[in-house]
C-alpha cells in the first residue's frame, strides 16, 4: 500500500493531529461559535456530522444538507480543515460539491462491505483524504476489507479512527477500546496513520484525558474529539462531549512521549495484559456463577457438596490440556485447587442459606 501523507499544508507533523468539533451540527450558531471557540486554541481540522446514523429512530438524525452551508462557512472564517461523515453515495457527491477536506466513514457503515463499496464508488478518483473507522464489532478483517475498498477507488491520503467496539455486556466503556485490534493492524499497516476517538470509546467526560494518554503512549498519530459549545444541551452524545476549554486544557496535559521502539512495544504488550486479564476474571466470575448455581442444584436434591471423584477428575485433565498450551501442569494444578477451593466455599454459602429457611 503506497500511501501519501495525511497531512494537509499548514498542519504540522507533531503528535497528535486533533480533529475536534461536535458530535453535531446543529445550529449555524452552535457550529460557527464551537468551531472559532477551538480555532483559537489552535485546533486545526474541525468535524461535525450532518447525517448522523442513530441506533434507534426518532432519535436526532442530523440537520442534513443545510448543515454543509455552515460547514463551508466554519472554514471561510476560521481557515480550519473541515471532515464530516459519509455512508451513501449521495453524501459523497455532495460532500465533494461542498469543498469539505476530509471525509470519515463511521462504525455503522463500516460493517457494510455494500456501503463501503459505494462509498468507494462514489469517491473513485477524488483527490480527497478519507479515515476509515473500525467497524462496531471487533473484526480486523472488515476493517482492513474497508481500507482496501477505499485504498482501490484511487484514495491515497488514508487514515483510520479506532472509536471502540461494542458489546451486549455493561461495562466501563461505552465501546471497549480493545487496544490489541488497532495495535495488530499498526503491525501489519505501519505506514497508515492511526487515530484515536476517545469519545466514542469513552462515552463519558471523565474517560477521554485517559484515553488520550494511552493513546498516546501507543504512538497513535491522532485524535478526533468530541467538543461542543455547550456539551450539556447537545443534541446527540452530550455526556461525552467537552467544551473548546476543557479540551484545551486536556490537550496540554498531554504527555507526548519520546518514544523507542522497545517502550512502544512493552506499551503495546502491557495492553494485551490488561485485556486477557479482563477476559479471565471475565471467565472466572462466569465459572463461580456455574458453581454457585451447581449448589443450588446438590441443595434440592439433597447431595453432598465435595463429590472426590469429580475433583479428581478435574485435577488429573486440566493439567493435561494445559500441556499442549505449553503451560507447567504443576502451575495449573495449582490454580485448580484454589479455583475448587473458592467453589467449594461459594457451594457452602448455599447449603448454609438452607439453615435459615428450614
Ligand atoms: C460520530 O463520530 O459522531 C459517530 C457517529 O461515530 P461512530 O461511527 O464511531 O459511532
Ligand atoms: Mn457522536
Amino acid at each position: 500500500m503506497e500511501l501519501e501523507s495525511i497531512l494537509l499544508p499548514g498542519m504540522d507533523d507533531k503528535r497528535p493531529l486533533v480533529i475536534a468539533g461536535p458530535c453535531s451540527a446543529e445550529t449555524e450558531e452552535q457550529t460557527l461559535n464551537t468551531a472559532k471557540s477551538l480555532a483559537s486554541n489552535g485546533i486545526k481540522i474541525f468535524r461535525a456530522g450532518i447525517w448522523k446514523p442513530r441506533t434507534k429512530p426518532g432519535g436526532f438524525e442530523g440537520v442534513g444538507s443545510i448543515g454543509l452551508q455552515w460547514i463551508k462557512k466554519v472554514k471561510a472564517e476560521t481557515g480550519m480543515y473541515t471532515t464530516i461523515e459519509v455512508a451513501t453515495h449521495d453524501h459523497v457527491f455532495e460532500a465533494l460539491k461542498a469543498g469539505i477536506d476530509i471525509l470519515w466513514i463511521g462504525a455503522r457503515t463500516v460493517v457494510n462491505p455494500f456501503a463501503v463499496q459505494e462509498i468507494a464508488d462514489a469517491l473513485q478518483g477524488a483527490n480527497i483524504s478519507v479515515l476509515i473507522k473500525n467497524p462496531v464489532n471487533p473484526d480486523l478483517e472488515l476493517w482492513i476489507g474497508a481500507i482496501e475498498r477505499i485504498y482501490r477507488a484511487g484514495i491515497r491520503r488514508l487514515g483510520v479512527i479506532h472509536r471502540g467496539f461494542s458489546s451486549h455486556e455493561k461495562k466501563v466503556y461505552r465501546n471497549s477500546p480493545l487496544w490489541h485490534i488497532p495495535i495488530e493492524l499498526r503491525r501489519r499497516y505501519p505506514q497508515i496513520p492511526i487515530f484515536c476517538d476517545p469519545s466514542h470509546i469513552g462515552g463519558n467526560r471523565e474517560l477521554i484525558a485517559p484515553l488520550c494518554q494511552q493513546a498516546m503512549d501507543l504512538n497513535f498519530d491522532g485524535l478526533m474529539i468530541e467538543s461542543h459549545i455547550n456539551p450539556d444541551e447537545a443534541l446527540s452524545d452530550a455526556s461525552q462531549q467537552l467544551t473548546p476549554t476543557a479540551l484545551d486544557l486536556l490537550l496540554n496535559l498531554l504527555v507526548i512521549r519520546d518514544m523507542t521502539q522497545t517502550t512502544e512495544s512493552l506499551t503495546a504488550l502491557r495492553y494485551q495484559i490488561d485485556n486477557i486479564d479482563e477476559g479471565l476474571l471475565e471467565l472466572l466470575g462466569k465459572r463461580m456463577r456455574v458453581s454457585y448455581e451447581i449448589g443450588v442444584y446438590k441443595k434440592e436434591h439433597n447431595m453432598p457438596i465435595l463429590h472426590t471423584l469429580r475433583y479428581g477428575e478435574i485435577l488429573e485433565s486440566r493439567p493435561k490440556s494445559g500441556l499442549s498450551m505449553n503451560l507447567n501442569p504443576d502451575f495449573i494444578k495449582k490454580i485448580y485447587s484454589a479455583i475448587h477451593e473458592e467453589s467449594i466455599r461459594q457451594q457452602m454459602l448455599v447449603m448454609d442459606e438452607s439453615k435459615f429457611e428450614e
